[in-house]
């Protein structure tokens, strides 16, 4: 049923989140209704109540680690029913035409900035809507606050650091011990790199030894930097702030990679004659497809893979966002709508 709904939205660029009250999108053939019992904060969501991504309409309801339970099936949706739970991350659609769709690729949709499960209206809310080609079952066992993480956090870190594995213990720098970097530690570890943990605060060196890094270094003291000069076969960045990328990049062995999955809010700067003459790469990664995301969900459950997580009720999303803001959650913060609903969608 079209019914309306309460959810938390940025009214303009930059507000705080008010509560807001809106008639859900009409059901669509592929689409499923997901009453929402948690929904992960990233700082993507922070970058787009800011309009960072210059792509975001307003009234704004962000929030896309989402799980739920189903609360109502379009009449093509196959393999899901009322009151499964399942997970939905950043991406709630796609086009299902374009050349990368067609191959299997759909996080690379040609029409990728509009099919953001925050469009028309997110999971800070108690319901939302999706195409349920993208709304992944989860194991049983997997706590909620753990799948929603993993739903963007975790297949991001993940895709790169699978896709590159090589079983032969490559060593990998993970550049920032936060939200994504805290992840992709453990997975590194999982997957049999040899993993060196690059944090600009000394006092992460105990808790990224204890996720499954084997080494640790200061990333931004320049000196230790020099001394690791041609140690690493790839660099996963994971930051949001500003880096000496030039020292970063040098200790790159020689072709090696530099995987960009977090961003410094400005351009950054480098020796372009380092990466010709050492031969190296610097290239992005974006979330992932289907089916490495039901790979990453699998291998996570299998592994014990966490995120570290702080549960806030939904109500409390402006706090939560100012934690996130000042770098203080460790390392992700869930919303819970309170109560849960258990079993079946009350929608
Ligand atoms: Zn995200
Ligand atoms: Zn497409």
């Amino acid at each position: 049923m079209n019914s309306a709904v309460l959810g938390y939205a940025a009214k303009a660029v930059g507000q705080e989140l008010e509560q807001f009250s809106y008639m859900q999108p009409e059901l669509k053939d592929y689409d499923v209704r997901v009453s929402v019992t948690h929904c992960g904060l990233c700082f993507s969501d922070i970058h787009a109540i800011d309009d960072y991504y210059s792509i975001t309409t307003f009234p704004f309801v962000p929030g896309h680690e989402i799980v739920g339970h189903v609360s109502e099936v379009g009449p093509a949706v196959s393999g899901l029913k009322e009151g499964d739970r399942v997970g939905i991350g950043w991406q709630g659609r796609s086009c299902m035409q374009c050349e990368w769709c067609l191959k299997g690729d759909n996080h690379l949709c040609t029409d990728i900035a509009d099919m953001g499960v925050w469009t028309p209206y997110g999971g800070f809310s108690s319901s939302t809507t999706a195409d349920g080609r993208f709304a992944y079952p989860l194991p049983a066992s997997m706590p909620s606050e753990t799948a929603a993480v993993l739903l963007c956090a975790g297949i991001a870190v993940y895709s790169p650091l699978r896709s590159w594995a090589t079983g032969r213990r490559l060593k990998v720098g993970i550049v920032g011990v936060g939200g994504l970097g805290h992840l992709a530690i453990q997975f590194a570890h999982a997957l049999d790199y040899d993993v060196t943990a690059l944090s600009s605060s000394p006092d992460k060196e105990g808790e990224a030894l204890a996720l499954g890094a084997d080494h640790f270094l200061v990333a931004r003291d320049k000196t230790v930097l020099k001394k690791m000069k041609f140690s690493f076969d790839m660099l996963l960045y994971t930051g949001h702030g500003d880096n000496d990328f030039t020292s970063l990049l040098r200790t790159l062995k020689k072709n090696g990679k530099m995987v960009m999955v977090g961003f410094p809010p400005q351009p950054f700067a480098f020796e372009p004659v380092d990466l010709v003459v050492y031969q190296l790469s610097v290239v992005g990664s974006f979330l992932g497809n289907r089916a490495m995301m039901r790979e990453m969900l699998a291998f996570s459950q299998e592994r014990g893979i966490k995120p570290k997580v702080e549960l806030m009720p939904m109500s409390q999303v402006n706090e939560a966002i100012r934690r996130v803001k000042e770098g203080k959650a460790r390392y992700r913060i869930v919303l819970v709508n309170e109560p849960e609903r258990p079993g079946t969608g009350t929608d």
